[in-house]
């Protein structure tokens, strides 16, 4: 249930702050600095996975692409080894499936 909720959630524009309806691209940092309550908070208060992101298919791109191009990916290499599957040539196939 939580996970078709977060798909639902990346496929949206904008991304509303469940307490007051604001529209963001990752409420989360409006919900830390607007209502004082960390990400694992305001996903328990709202019932949502506590280890999945809130934000928007195009911000999760952006930020993909970003971790290519400044090169954190090679940071992040302990992971890789775990599911060799994952990237390939630097192209995600599926990420957060
Ligand atoms: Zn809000």
């Amino acid at each position: 249930m939580s996970c078709l909720i977060h798909k639902k959630i990346a496929m949206i524009e904008k991304i509303p702050c469940l307490i007051c309806g604001k529209l963001f691209t990752r409420p989360v940092s409006h919900v830390w600095q607007v209502h004082k309550l960390s990400a694992r908070e305001y996903k328990q208060m709202h019932g949502l996975d506590i280890k999945r992101g809130i934000a928007t298919k195009e911000y999760k791109e952006k930020m993909r692409d970003h971790v290519f191009a400044n090169g954190t990916v090679n940071n992040l290499s302990f992971i890789l080894k775990k599911d060799t599957n994952t990237i390939t040539s630097g192209v995600t196939k599926q990420w957060h499936a």
